[in-house]
């Protein structure tokens, strides 16, 4: 094995997002214009989107019941999350699962192309996030 931290022997360190986006760099060759890679960034988390919706419609094994939550008056806010759902009835089977986490990567794609043409490191904005996130808690999404 090469001394050199290829990626695929980072794959697996803490820097995996760095040894991503490394290889990301390499391969964005042809959709290197800014307008490419935001556009087929928005391409890709649409089809994050229709996987999902093909899972429903398509294929069938989960479904979507939504409805306004219910949620008590007197209870706190630590409590809500109880009466919160995720509308999603059933199990994905293994197919969409395949097809919702290559759309996912496929999206992942873009999102380190766009941080690679503005020279942002994507392992840092995950780290600084996760950070933020930790910080702020609950009160993050509210
Ligand atoms: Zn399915």
């Amino acid at each position: 094995m090469s001394a050199h931290s290829s990626p695929d022997t980072a794959r697996h360190s803490d820097q995996t997002y760095s040894a991503f986006q490394q290889t990301v760099s390499e391969c964005l060759i042809r959709h290197r214009s800014i307008l490419d890679v935001l556009s087929k960034f928005q391409e890709a988390s649409a089809r994050v989107n229709r996987a999902v919706a093909k899972a429903v419609t398509t294929c069938g094994c989960i479904q979507v019941d939504a409805s306004k939550p219910q949620i008590p008056a007197d209870i706190s806010y630590w409590e809500i999350k109880q009466h919160m759902a995720t509308h999603v009835k059933g199990e994905m089977c293994e197919h969409c699962v395949e097809v919702l986490e290559q759309e996912i990567g496929r999206t992942l794609f873009y999102l380190a192309g766009l941080c690679d043409v503005f020279g942002l490191d994507l392992d840092r904005l995950v780290e600084d996030e996760r950070k933020r996130i930790a910080t702020l808690g609950v009160f993050n999404l509210t």
